[in-house]
């Protein structure tokens, strides 16, 4: 009798009617009517899920035939409404019994007593209910429960391929297509029109049903097998610093991996006729759905290490290696990932990338700060986007105000379009300025530099016109690493940097690890409380000098024949930088005993980011070649305030009355002894601060490539002498409750100087 019926028929006759050229309604028709008749149900409806938040009965079997795409119920209304909002099926033998039931009239349901709804789900997400009813007070099985939702798997390809969109009607569209906007956090700025890819994209599986369930129920467990032994071995793997989180997440994956629930999920899934693929698609689903309704953040955490676990199995069972990339890639590509290496994404090809979103992630994450440098937006923090987002879907990325829209309203993206245009306007304005020199209106010329940290950086410098490199942070390069970048990768990036700068100035700074910056492969065992103050930058390379020494070798033999400038970071006492000379001047005799060519010259040079250093300007000018005010480390010091805390972002201003002083201090120390100084803090990126620092005596500032044309365009209209002298004047007088920002912006007002 089971064989007459039972899910696997049913599956059969799904897989039949879906091969067979009909119109969407007719389908449908005939699935429920499929599906009531192998239920030995009365009625069968389907209710499809609307963007306006309404579930509207798309097909019935049983209930009245005038009541199609007539009925409606609210999302949490009555118990289809309840399904749908809980992501949760329904078995009642006595439904109008229920709290939520609600009576429709139109439906003529009213002699029924037993209901299973079940949700039709879809990565997650509910897109409908699928509901069966019978009018004798029965409990329907487990097991009918089970091919319940699985046919709802089906019916949810059919609304995710579009098969539907042809019976919706203009202004009561299916949720599916629903435009979406999601408020996170800015990790780069500019915008992004684009195409969304899904970094590990939802594999889709197309091959829904078996045709053997004994042979399928083999092939889930050799692929299960496969599975545990991929992540024993990763486990096992001594070369990769798979310690603290790496570790705890390959543990916890082990231990999904071996849960007897979800493989016991997975083979009833097989067995009732789905292939391995589309079971586990189901499962996965299921289990989205429910944990979304957790609040249980440790558990909810676990759900993205399950979707990952989950998308690992269906690549040993598709036998699939990592997507290949450019071939499949839009050229405008906006890439929505969970989280992401650094590394992965410099597999994206450059030229296709529009933007990232990433539902996790920080400002300091790798990723973003690999981003910052390729100049792409970022918007980060957005909860929930992978799951809402389909490969191919429209998305726009705000990188400025931290927001993303999906599948954007036309008037949204019509409103970001003249914003992208306008950008764009601006670029061009930009590009037509690299040519000209970076001179004052009253023709001082002023050096503005790029920072630079990655080998993605180096077209920046063509691009952006800048006059070169005024800090190379060498940390980005261990930052992106698993583990330490041997001697000649250090040595290569150098070279390859020095190239690319083709005789411009390049100050290659000494690593600046500790603090925010992290190597997941180095630890800190100290437990720092206050790393800002800590344990970093030269203060941790005079304590590991192998450190110091293989990267200045490096940087030696990679600058044979031209000029190294170094830079020490952190500085906070004049002997640091006599023992960082003695292991430059040790390596450079080494390298002369070995007959390597050396740098034609080398000037080493301090930041100044530590106010002590204010107390000993004349000395440290008299200590190196040069010197660079590290504004964003000197100013969060002078302060008192950390530079990463949100809460203190806007509450003190670097263009204040004390830190101008401070500022001028230094620029005038370094003119009396005749030691250049530069500027390389964020400060130097914005046109009003620029304007300032070169009022203050600044003739070289170093900031990010994207900056440079704004600065330029305020640098090419500045009147400087009357910029000096109104800030002299300025500084002269007390400072207390006076606005230095709203006074520098009327200037520039006043005297047409574009910020
Ligand atoms: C600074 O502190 O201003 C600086 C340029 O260094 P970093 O931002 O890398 O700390
Ligand atoms: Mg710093």
């Amino acid at each position: 009798m089971r064989d007459q019926a039972g899910p696997r028929v049913l599956l059969r006759r799904l897989r039949e009617l879906m091969a067979e050229p009909l119109e969407p309604q007719e389908r449908l028709d005939r699935i429920v009517r499929e599906i009531a008749a192998n239920m030995v149900a009365e009625v069968c409806s389907l209710y499809v899920l609307r963007a306006d938040s309404v579930l509207e009965l798309y097909a019935t079997e049983g209930l009245n035939p005038g009541s199609v795409h007539h009925a409606q119920l609210r999302l949490g209304q009555g118990l289809v409404g309840t399904i749908a909002a809980s992501a949760r099926p329904l078995n009642l033998s006595d439904a109008q019994r229920h709290p939520a039931f609600a009576y429709l009239p139109e439906t003529g349901e009213e002699i029924y007593h037993s209901f299973l709804g079940v949700p039709v789900l879809r990565a997650g997400r509910t897109l409908g209910v699928l509901v069966v009813q019978n009018r004798t007070m029965r409990t329907y099985r487990e097991d009918e429960v089970e091919a319940m939702e699985t046919t709802a798997m089906v019916i949810a390809e059919m609304i995710a391929t579009g098969d539907l969109a042809r019976l919706t009607r203009p202004g009561l569209e299916l949720d599916l297509r629903r435009p979406v906007s999601f408020s996170g956090m800015s990790f780069n700025e500019g915008v992004g029109l684009g195409h969304v890819v899904l970094h590990e994209p939802r594999i889709v599986v197309t091959d829904l049903f078996n045709e053997d369930s004994e042979q399928e129920l083999r092939r889930l467990a050799s692929a299960l097998g496969s599975l545990r032994l991929s992540i024993d071995d990763m486990l096992s793997r001594r070369d990769v610093a798979f310690e603290g989180e790496h570790r705890a997440v390959l543990e916890a994956y082990r231990m999904f991996a071996n849960d007897r629930g979800w493989v016991r999920r997975l083979e009833e899934a097989v067995s009732n006729g789905l292939t391995a693929e589309a079971a586990v698609e189901k499962v996965q689903s299921d289990m989205r759905a429910r944990m979304l309704h957790m609040t249980d953040p440790y558990m909810r955490e676990r759900m993205s290490d399950f979707d990952d676990l989950a998308n690992r199995l269906l690549r040993q069972l598709m036998g699939r290696g990592p997507e290949a990339l450019a071939s499949t890639l839009p050229k405008d590509a906006i890439v929505v990932a969970r989280s992401m290496g650094a590394a992965e994404l410099l597999d994206y090809p450059r030229d296709r990338l529009r933007g990232l979103v990433l539902e996790d992630g920080a400002v300091t994450s790798h990723v973003v700060i690999v981003a910052r440098a390729m100049g792409i937006p970022v918007a980060g923090q957005m909860k929930g986007a992978v799951s809402m987002a389909e490969n191919g879907d429209a998305i726009i990325v705000d990188g400025e105000e931290g927001r993303i829209h999906l599948r954007p309203q036309p008037d949204v993206e019509a409103a970001y379009a003249e914003k992208v245009r306008f950008r764009a306007r601006r670029q061009e304005l930009y590009r037509e300025l690299r040519s000209k020199p970076s001179r004052t209106a009253d023709g001082t010329d002023v050096d503005l530099l790029m920072n630079a940290g990655l080998a993605v950086d180096l077209p920046q410098l063509a691009e952006s016109g800048a006059a070169g490199i005024g800090l190379f942070r060498t940390e980005l390069q261990f930052m992106v690493a698993a583990t330490f970048p041997r001697a000649e990768a250090q040595e290569r990036l150098y070279r390859d940097v020095m190239d690319a700068a083709r005789g411009k100035p390049v100050t290659f700074r000494t690593i600046d690890i500790g603090g925010d910056k992290v190597l997941p492969y180095f630890k800190n065992t100290s437990n720092e409380e206050n790393p800002a103050l800590g344990w970093r930058a030269i203060r941790l390379t005079l304590d590991r000098p192998a450190l110091l020494r293989t990267q200045i070798r490096a940087l030696l033999k990679a600058a044979g024949g031209r000029e190294l400038r170094v830079m020490l970071p952190m500085i906070t006492e004049i002997g640091e930088i006599f023992r960082a000379r003695e292991i430059i001047d040790r390596e450079v005799r080494h390298l002369a005993r070995f007959a390597h060519d050396l740098p034609t010259s080398l000037r080493i040079g301090a930041m100044i980011e530590v106010p002590a250093l204010l107390w000993q300007l004349d000395e440290l000018m008299r200590s190196v070649d040069f010197v660079s005010v590290g504004s964003n480390d000197l100013f969060q010091f002078v302060m008192a305030a950390d530079r990463g805390n949100t809460l203190l972002a806007d509450r003190f201003d670097p263009l204040s009355v004390p830190f101008l002083r401070v500022l001028k201090q230094i620029v005038d120390a370094g003119r009396t002894s005749g030691t250049p100084v530069t500027l390389c803090g964020e400060l130097a990126g914005r046109p009003i601060s620029a304007m300032a620092l070169i009022g203050l005596g600044y003739r070289s500032i170093s900031m990010s490539p994207a900056s440079i044309g704004p600065v330029k365009a305020m640098l090419t209209e500045l009147p400087l002498e009357k910029l000096e002298a109104f800030l002299a004047d300025a500084l002269s007088r007390p400072g207390a409750g006076r606005d230095m920002r709203a006074e520098l912006s009327a200037f520039a007002e006043e005297n047409g100087v574009p910020l």
